[in-house]
């Protein structure tokens, strides 16, 4: 199969023509055969020499360029310095990109870096992201591991790995305002109409397609953010390198899964202040977007003061209809009112019980068990308001997983792997893909707390 190269042909300002890094000893070691056969490849083929040629970025390939806003400070020009845009599959009629990370210097490595990932981030990466696309988050996919038979140095030698991930697209904030660094609207707008035939078709209809556009961006990162915090997924380093235009959650470096509910929750290590933090996430999200919206203006209205107020306007009631939106979709995944989610919330934050179990014990209590609800929320008004509103127990067992990656065993699941024994991992990767399966290990909330358990950026 061929991938065609519509953004490098429509944008050829926005990448560098690039090629993987030879390996010495490249070994596919996870193949996800469904979503390859739904791109239309045989999983035959890339398992041969051709189709890893094809995944290590031997082909064709492209550096995307993008600036970020790193932790609030702007970094104009960052851009791929150890992935490569393979192409794109076309599906249907919308295309996904194929990516590979870990592939060696390109154009934009940072000196001194050497373009490569250790192959426990890359394991991460895949094992979270279908987690994340189990619970019906929108997400990246991971859709092979490749073990180079590199070693590279991290703080002591590590294995190195290439990932190859699937995406509705790579363009995230800040290839917006990368785009504005040359030569300034024109590039800008040619990004935009791309970003607009590619995932908001609907937007061209509208008076002005930038502003509906910009709506809509904003729609879908708010459901994205919004099912992350009903999970309890903080993402880490919410950069707007790392905010995607097409709402799907991209790179999972330090992220983690939050057990105790606390919204001070931070497990990154460099994200010293919280700015991260999970109940910091909403904001940071309309921090993003405003950010977005300073790189359209020019698009908004050839009048600055209306440009301005427009994006005044989304933003001022961006806080008001995020909040709407959560609610509304954690009560709908209750199945009761924003007053009983609301009075929920209260009583979550009051005793700070394991997320997941905690939404599991009204799904049981839901079901006629109440034992364990009754233990965490001992006193709790909510509980019988709760029961009181006649929840669906089917409906309330859809919307809550028993499964997600807890922390601690999937960095266990991953030392192990990373010393070549990949049993755990492998037990791990089939929990989470079936989050709603009951399992016998991996429902159970970290019997030490995570207090003092921490991620890294892990490149
Ligand atoms: P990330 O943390 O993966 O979002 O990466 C942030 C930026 O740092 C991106 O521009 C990456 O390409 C770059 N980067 C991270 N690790 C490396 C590395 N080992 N070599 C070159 N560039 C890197
Ligand atoms: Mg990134």
């Amino acid at each position: 199969m061929q991938l065609s190269h519509d953004y490098a042909e429509h944008l050829p300002q926005l990448v560098r023509l690039s090629q993987g890094e030879e390996q010495p000893d490249p070994h596919l070691l996870f193949l996800n055969e469904p979503l390859a056969l739904e791109l239309g490849f045989d999983p035959g083929w890339l398992r041969s020499p051709a189709g890893l040629d094809l995944l290590l970025g031997h082909d064709t390939a492209h550096a995307m360029a993008y600036s970020g806003f790193q932790f609030g400070q702007f970094n104009p020009y960052m851009g791929d310095g150890r992935a490569l845009l393979l192409g794109e599959a076309r599906v249907g009629d919308v295309f996904l990109d194929l990516h590979a990370k870990g592939t060696g210097l390109t154009p934009f490595s940072r000196p001194g870096s050497d373009g490569r990932a250790t192959l426990s981030s890359i394991l991460r990466e895949y094992l979270v992201s279908e987690a994340m696309h189990a619970l019906g988050v929108p997400t990246t996919r991971g859709l092979a591991v490749i073990s180079t038979g590199r070693k590279i140095q991290r703080g002591h030698v590590r294995p190195a790995g290439v990932g190859v991930r699937v995406a509705a697209s790579h363009l995230r904030v800040g290839t917006f305002h990368y785009a504005q660094l040359g030569d300034g609207t024109n590039q800008l707008q040619a990004l935009a109409d791309y970003a607009i035939s590619r995932h908001y078709p609907a937007a061209i209809k509208s008076e002005n397609p930038y502003k509906e556009f910009f709506r809509l961006v904003v729609e879908s990162q708010m459901r994205t953010v919004a099912k992350w915090q009903r999970l309890g997924f903080i993402h880490g380093v919410m950069n707007t390198d790392n905010t995607t235009i097409s709402g799907q959650t991209i790179d999972y470096g330090p992220c983690a899964f939050m057990e105790s509910y606390d919204l001070a929750t931070v497990f990154s290590s460099i994200d010293n202040g919280g700015r991260y933090a999970y109940g910091n996430q909403p904001h940071i999200l309309g921090w993003n977007l405003a950010r977005l919206a300073e790189s359209l203006l020019p698009l908004f209205s050839s009048d600055p003061n209306e440009a301005v107020s427009f994006a005044q306007e989304v933003m001022d009631f961006f806080p008001e209809r995020f909040e709407e939106e959560m609610s509304a979709q954690w009560a709908a995944a209750l199945d009761t009112t924003p007053e009983v989610f609301a009075s929920y919330r209260e009583a979550l934050a009051r005793r700070q019980p394991d997320l997941t179990q905690a939404h599991r014990a009204l799904v049981a209590a839901v079901g006629n068990d109440s034992s364990l609800a009754r233990e965490l929320f001992d006193g709790e008004d909510f509980l019988s308001a709760y029961l009181s509103s006649e929840p669906s127990p089917k409906k309330v067992d859809d919307s809550f997983p028993r499964v997600i990656p807890r922390n601690r065993q999937l960095d266990a699941a991953l030392k192990q792997a990373e010393a070549g024994d990949f049993g755990a991992y492998r037990e791990m990767l089939e929990a989470v893909i079936h989050p709603w399966r009951p399992h016998p290990h991996f429902e159970e909330p970290d019997p030490t707390g995570l207090a003092d358990f921490m991620t890294f950026c892990g490149t």
